[in-house]
């Protein structure tokens, strides 16, 4: 079987893999995100050891990475992180310093449709063709597939910066987005939570207020997405969501926001197996890369 490369490039760490799916990961690196130079040098490093230990050549590299980055592979600056706030990575050209160390099919997008791609290939949206895959962690971000395909389009998604209705009797607290506030991330990512609540979300009680507010933003943020995309699926993963007795309530939410109005037994009988944690846990972007790499060999 052919070798393949996967990078998940998050704002806090990389991993780095070398195999071809879930019984077949050979190697894993990872490392905090520090410059773009030092950090993609590290990377590189790694698959070209790992070239050596394995005996073969690499196939194919998937990243799927932190964005905003430009996935289009007819645009000039493909390949690129383009405007993120990030210190030191806005425009850097990401597939370019990949290539110019292996000459080989590199797939490039963002890391929740890679982590969608993984969960499509080896997951929870197996034999499903329009879903959606979203992250609750540092950040919010969602990416899916329709009709088969990932979701690009002008840029890419960006359903965590979704504008969200606030009653500020019940929320005083103003958001932590830098763009817009109380946007989705800026109410509901961890560290809003962090700022809201003056602990971190892993360390709140699960009897703790804090978990039905967040499961009223999921909620309504759920019920958008399933009106505009009308998915067979959503799955939420991300620190946030390690929180198990939060799922229950984002079903409730979403049900009770919906109010019996999209009528699908998968949503009105089976709400516990429509919205799900990704059967790939934590291994799920990391897969979604080499899913990518694969891809991009494909389309060679
Ligand atoms: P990243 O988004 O940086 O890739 P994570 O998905 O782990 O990383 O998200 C980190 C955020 O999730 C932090 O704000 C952290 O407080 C929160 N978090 C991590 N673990 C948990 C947990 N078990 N329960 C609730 N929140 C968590
Ligand atoms: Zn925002």
């Amino acid at each position: 079987m052919a070798l393949f490369g996967g990078i998940e490039a998050g704002g806090t760490k990389f991993v780095c893999a070398i195999g071809a799916g879930p019984d077949d990961l050979r190697a894993e690196h990872r490392f905090p995100t520090t410059t773009p130079e030092e950090t993609l040098d590290q990377a590189i490093a790694f698959f070209q050891e790992q070239q050596v230990q394995q005996g073969e050549y690499l196939a194919a590299l998937g990243v799927a990475a932190f964005g905003p980055l430009d996935p289009n592979p007819r645009s000039p600056t493909f390949g690129y992180i383009t405007t993120t706030p990030k210190p030191g990575w806005a425009n850097t050209d990401f597939v370019g310093a990949i290539r110019a160390a292996f000459d080989v099919p590199v797939g490039f997008d963002t890391d929740v449709n890679g982590a969608a791609l993984g969960e499509h290939r080896w997951g929870a949206a197996q034999g499903l063709d329009t879903f959606i895959y979203l992250t609750i962690g540092t950040g919010i971000g969602g990416g899916g597939m329709v009709e088969g395909h990932l979701i690009h389009g002008l840029v890419h998604p960006e359903m965590g910066h979704i504008r969200m209705p606030r009653d500020p009797e019940r929320d005083p607290f103003a958001g932590v987005c830098p763009y817009h506030g109380d946007c989705l991330e800026g109410l509901a990512a961890g560290p809003a939570l962090e700022k809201r609540w003056g602990q971190r979300a892993e360390m709140l009680p699960s009897d703790h207020p804090a978990w039905s507010l967040e499961a009223h933003y999921l909620g309504v943020a759920l019920v958008d997405f399933i009106l505009t995309l009308s998915p067979q699926r959503i799955i939420m993963g991300g620190g946030v969501m390690q929180q198990p007795h939060l799922f229950p309530l984002v079903r409730q939410e979403v049900l009770a926001l919906l109010n019996g109005y999209v009528r699908s037994p998968a949503i009105l009988e089976h709400i516990d197996t429509y919205v799900v944690p990704p059967l790939l846990g934590a291994r799920a972007g990391v897969l979604g890369s080499i899913a990518l790499a694969q891809e991009a060999l494909k389309s060679v």
